[in-house]
This record gives C-alpha cells, sequence and structure tokens, in this order.
C-alpha cells in the first residue's frame, strides 16, 4: 500500500486553493462540497470561481502568509515553480498539500470518488493509471446503484433505534446485515420506504425475528449470463443457499457467491430430482434457519416456472420473500434466432403455451392456436412436436406455416432448425435436438433469413 487512505473533516475549516483557473474551480468546488471555507489566491481569478458562496478571493501572486490557518492546501496553477514553491512552504508547516497531477510534489493525493452521501466510494491507482481508476469507477456505478444514498440515510435515520433496542453487539450487526441486504433494502431502493420502515419495527419487535432467513426467487433468463437483470446478479452474490435447477446455465450457477452452500434440485423431463412439494419444503426449512435462499429459476420465474407456487408456501409460513423477474425464453431465445414474436405484416399477437404432455396428450385450446396473423411460443414441446403440428393442420393452420425449433437459445450451443408444419416433425427426427429446446410457429420464423445476419450470436 503505497497511501493511507483517509476521508478528512473540513467542515468549516479553511483550505486553501493556489491557482484560478478551470482546474482550480473543479478543485475548489470539491472542497465546498464537503463543507469547507475555501481561500483562492491567484493574480487573475476566474470569475465563476469568485461568485462561488464560500470562497474568499485574493487576487495576488501567492505568498506563505495565505498559508495561515489553513488545514488543508492544493496548488493548482500551471507554473510549477509556484507549484513546488506552495508545496515546500505548505509540507514545511505540515499542512497536507496535493498539487494537481504532480504525485512527487504532493503530501495526500485526491481519489476519484463514487458519491452515494452519505456513502462515499473513494479509490485511487496511486498514479498508476487513471484511466484504470476511470474504468473501475465506471464499474462501480453499476454495482452501487444510485438510490445506495437513500439505503445510507435510512440505516442512518434508525441507528440510534437499533442501538437502543437491540443492545447485543454481535446480534446488533447480525440485525444490520440481514437489513442492509435483504427485502428491506430492496424496498428502500426501489423507494417504498414505509413498507421498508414496517418491516425494520417488525424486526425489532422480537429479538427472535432478527436471524429470520428469506428467500429470492430469481429470474436468470434463458442460459446467456449477460442477460441477468442487476438485481439478480446482486442477490446471487450474497445468497448463503443457491437453490438451482438443469434450466439454469452452469457459467450462471458459477456466478453465484463462491462460498455459497449449492444445492441441485433437478427436474429433468420425468426425473424430478425433488418433487415440487419437496423444493417449496426445502426453501421453507433453510430460510427458517435464518439462511439467505436463492432460488435461482430458469428464464422467468413465473412464466412456467411454478414460481407461483413456491412463494405461496412462504408466504403461507410468514417468511419474507421477493420475485425477480428473469428474461424468458420466448423472449431471449426469439431475440438470439433472429425471430421477431411480433411483426406488424405477420403477428398482431404472441401466445405462450406449454406443450408438457399430461397422459400422452396435449391438451390445449387448438381453435385459437390456429388463428392466422399470431405467433405461438411453445415451451416444453418437443416430445408433442408431432401432435402439435398435427393439431394445428386439423384446425385450419395451413400446412405450410412456418415453425422453428430453438436448441439451447442463447448459449453457445444455440442451433435454430426450420421447417412448415408439414415437415418439420420429420426433419427434427433426423436432426435429434437437445433440451432446452422452443418452439416458434407463425409467418415470423422466415424473416430470420434476413435478421439473423444482423446478429452477433448468428447460427
Ligand atoms: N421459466 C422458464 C420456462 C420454464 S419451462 C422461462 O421463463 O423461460 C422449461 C422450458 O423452457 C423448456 O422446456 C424450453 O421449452 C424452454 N426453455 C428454457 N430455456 C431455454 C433455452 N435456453 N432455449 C430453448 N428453450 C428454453
Amino acid at each position: 500500500m503505497d497511501y493511507l487512505p483517509i476521508f478528512a473533516n473540513v467542515r468549516n475549516k479553511l483550505c486553501l486553493v493556489v491557482g484560478g483557473g478551470d482546474v482550480a474551480t473543479r478543485k475548489a468546488g470539491v472542497l465546498l462540497e464537503a463543507g469547507a471555507k475555501v481561500r483562492v489566491v491567484a493574480p487573475e481569478i476566474a470569475p465563476a470561481l469568485a461568485a462561488q458562496q464560500g470562497v474568499d478571493s485574493v487576487i495576488a501572486r501567492f505568498e506563505a502568509k495565505h498559508l495561515e490557518g489553513a488545514t488543508l492546501v492544493i496548488a493548482a496553477t500551471n507554473d510549477r515553480s509556484v507549484n513546488q514553491q506552495v508545496s515546500e512552504l505548505a509540507q514545511a508547516r505540515n499542512i497536507p498539500v496535493n498539487v494537481v497531477d504532480d504525485p512527487e510534489l504532493c503530501s495526500f493525493i485526491m481519489p476519484a470518488i463514487l458519491d452515494r452521501s452519505p456513502l462515499m466510494v473513494a479509490f485511487s491507482s496511486g498514479g498508476a493509471s487513471p484511466v484504470l481508476t476511470r474504468l473501475m469507477r465506471g464499474k462501480l456505478e453499476t454495482i452501487i446503484p444510485q438510490n445506495y444514498s437513500r439505503l445510507a440515510a435510512f440505516a442512518e435515520r434508525f441507528r440510534e433505534l437499533v442501538k437502543t433496542r437491540v443492545t447485543n453487539p454481535a446480534k446488533r450487526r447480525i440485525f444490520w446485515e440481514n437489513a442492509l441486504e435483504g427485502v428491506i433494502a430492496e424496498k428502500v431502493l426501489t423507494g417504498d420506504e414505509s413498507s421498508a420502515e414496517a418491516m425494520l419495527q417488525n424486526m425489532l419487535a422480537s429479538e427472535d425475528n432478527i436471524q429470520r432467513g428469506e428467500v429470492y426467487l430469481v429470474g436468470a433468463g434463458p442460459g446467456d449470463p449477460d442477460l441477468l437483470t442487476f438485481r439478480a446478479l446482486r442477490l446471487m452474490q450474497k445468497a448463503d443457499v443457491v437453490v438451482y435447477d438443469n434450466l439454469v446455465s452452469k457459467p450462471i450457477v458459477e456466478m453465484t457467491r463462491r462460498d455459497a452452500q449449492r444445492i441441485f434440485v433437478g427436474k429433468r423431463r420425468d426425473d424430478h430430482t425433488l418433487r415440487q412439494e419437496e423444493i417449496n419444503e426445502l426453501l421453507v426449512r433453510l430460510a427458517k434457519e435464518g439462511k439467505r435462499v436463492l432460488r435461482l429459476k430458469g428464464g422467468d420465474p413465473f412464466i412456467f416456472g411454478r414460481g407461483g407456487e413456491e412463494i405461496e408456501t412462504l408466504a403461507a409460513e410468514n417468511i419474507p420473500f421477493q420475485v425477480v423477474p428473469g428474461i424468458t425464453a420466448a423472449s431471449g431465445v426469439a431475440s438470439y434466432a433472429g425471430i421477431p414474436l411480433t411483426h406488424r405484416d405477420y403477428a398482431q399477437a404472441c401466445m405462450f403455451v406449454t406443450g408438457h404432455l399430461k397422459d400422452g396428450t396435449m391438451n390445449l385450446d387448438w381453435d385459437a392456436l390456429a388463428r392466422p396473423k399470431q405467433t405461438v411460443v411453445v415451451y416444453m414441446g418437443l416430445h408433442g412436436l408431432d401432435t402439435l403440428c398435427a393439431k394445428l393442420i386439423e384446425h385450419g393452420m395451413p400446412d405450410t406455416t412456418p415453425i422453428a425449433i430453438v436448441q439451447q437459445g442463447t448459449t453457445p450451443n444455440q442451433r435454430v432448425i426450420t421447417g412448415t408444419l408439414a415437415t418439420l416433425p420429420g426433419i427434427a427426427e433426423r436432426e435429434q435436438p437437445q433440451a432446452p429446446t422452443l418452439i416458434i410457429v407463425g409467418g415470423v420464423v422466415t424473416l430470420r433469413e434476413k435478421l439473423a445476419w444482423f446478429h452477433p450470436q448468428k447460427s
């Protein structure tokens, strides 16, 4: 470590800025934001700088006497000899000094900052690479949402109350960890502070509530990790336990917190490692142990994901949970395959149906599906492909209607097989597409030849 990072309290303290140009204006601005009184010394001072409230302008060449009473000094002139003089005189008096873009003359350096006041992130490469520092700042911008300010202010508001109610420091730490990483924080971040406050008060009501776990039902999208939402990623990185099935792609499972326990609950077709009821019970049990449980589901949890059933059990058991939407297979897969689900010339409506066979048959509203000018997306339909095509033809859809099977869409194994209602069953028999597969029926399928070219994942 080349520098010691500290945060200086300059509120109502006098800080000296030597220089009167743009750079000096910026530096004075930061000092003013931190509540300092700023003395600016330069033969010429930009009017915008001189006019700022809290600035005392001294039109003069810098002299030692200007250092008097200063807590901190920044030299921002374009004359190195002046900067050097400021640095030497300040250091002789033990006043911290920064010379802009001249680390050798500095006794402290100014970090790049990410301001989520009262939360503040400061970082620096110690002058090694300002560009890298800027890139890092950009990354942090996306990880630390704007409204973290709100979260920090919320925590500050309840700090004293929590201190008096939860007197045991270890318990208090757990309390705050739960509050700031759990549903309460998510409520604050989405702007619903009154619910957050009610939950916090509820947690404070009994010490028993403090170790309560919670469940995040998160949609992981169709496979490509780039299609995760920021919220999904955030929750994936704070869960203690991850409960996932085989629709969740491996690279996504790898992105969950490294030391989290991972539980595979299977669910290949007709081979359920755990039955749905057992999964529901597992979630409840883990949450009751006080764990933060991530229930990771392929696509969107509320689209053929039985998400509704899982949260019903949680609600009945009074376990806090939240649901995070994901990109559903229809949307992700169609887009990566170059098939728009609606198009003014081909389809004004789009239907999502399940082709899961029950007792060997598919119980669907065939008349509704066979209507013209719409797109039908069939989830879990490969095994019923023959029935699907035959029924659609039987109910009036032309047997020349285009249809596609997309295998493992959005992943490196994506493959698109196209044909018509008449030909596709035979083609699929030869091609043997691998699960998961999505079936798309309708005129939009023909657009793929034009549009797939423009997609980076051309297949
Ligand atoms: N909740 C999920 C769907 C679960 S049902 C979602 O919103 O996407 C499982 C079915 O989804 C699979 O049988 C398949 O039809 C479809 N599916 C999911 N991911 C897929 C992918 N990457 N490529 C093709 N189909 C996919």
